[in-house]
């Protein structure tokens, strides 16, 4: 019997490997690795912060997740990155709150093939953010060393569909006007005529408007003209320059 079996069994084994039933070797996979902190912490500021307040554009859901925010703030501010809350970024300016950022950009309804205009350069976050969502964004700053450092920043990231200029943004940028959408990180007490004026038909343009009491401002353009509509209270650095003496 014993003979027998020393005969069978070779055969049984070479028959399991052809139908590919052979006890394999136990192999341990690694998990996946975890994504890092920073990239966590943002993709849970656009769950908690973002999403759960009701943005539903997938596109600016998507840019907001990608875009790290963490790298547009100074050093000395970056383990807040991600909060609930704007900050400081030198010069007395701020880098919104990113729900306000999210709210704003999906206001503009882009869909990638527009040519925006972004008043109030500041860190550039909002800038890269547009400039994920559009095809060309042009975005002004009156403070000239804002506007070089979020320049530099977005070419070492490698963000070429953003220019930044320095400058008083209340003339906008007629070299390039009409624009499909225009945002103002700065609060006006009134839109600047040329801004509105550069606003293409069918285009879209947010402001923050007023002093102290701000309201968010919707303006469309269609072939009657413009229209204003009042979305939400908040409150943005003052526009300087120009609109001040307006
Ligand atoms: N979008 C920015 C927010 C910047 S805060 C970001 O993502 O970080 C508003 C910015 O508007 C400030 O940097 C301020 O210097 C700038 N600003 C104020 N008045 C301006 C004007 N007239 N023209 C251009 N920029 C202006």
């Amino acid at each position: 019997m014993s003979q027998s079996f020393a005969g069978v069994l070779p055969l049984l084994s070479a028959l399991a490997v052809l139908v590919g039933c052979e006890a394999s070797p136990r192999v341990e996979t690694d998990p996946p690795p975890a994504p890092p902190l920073e990239q966590q912490e943002r993709e849970f500021m656009v769950y908690s912060q973002i999403e759960a307040r009701g943005i539903r554009d997938p596109r600016v859901l998507q840019a907001m997740r990608e875009i790290p925010r963490a790298d547009f703030v100074p050093a000395e501010v970056r383990d807040r990155a991600h909060r609930d809350s704007p900050l400081p970024i030198g010069y007395g300016q701020t880098i919104s709150q990113p729900y306000i950022v999210a709210f704003m950009t999906e206001q503009l309804e882009l869909d990638g093939s527009e040519k925006v205009l972004e008043i109030g350069t500041g860190s550039g976050y909002q800038a890269a953010i547009l400039g994920r969502l559009a095809a060309r964004v042009y975005s002004i700053e009156i403070v000239e060393a804002l506007a070089q450092r979020s320049r530099a920043l977005l070419e070492a990231k490698g963000i070429a569909n953003v220019e930044v200029r320095s400058g008083d943004g209340y003339g906008g940028w007629p070299e390039h006007a009409p624009f499909d959408a225009i945002l103002l990180t700065a609060a006006p007490d009134d839109i600047p005529e040329p801004l509105l004026e550069q606003l293409a038909v069918g285009g879209r343009l947010v402001a923050p408007v007023g002093v102290g009491l701000q309201e968010l401002v919707l303006v469309t353009r269609d072939e009657e003209g413009l229209h204003f509509e009042s979305l939400l209270p908040v409150r943005f650095v003052p526009m300087v320059g120009e609109a001040e003496r307006d």
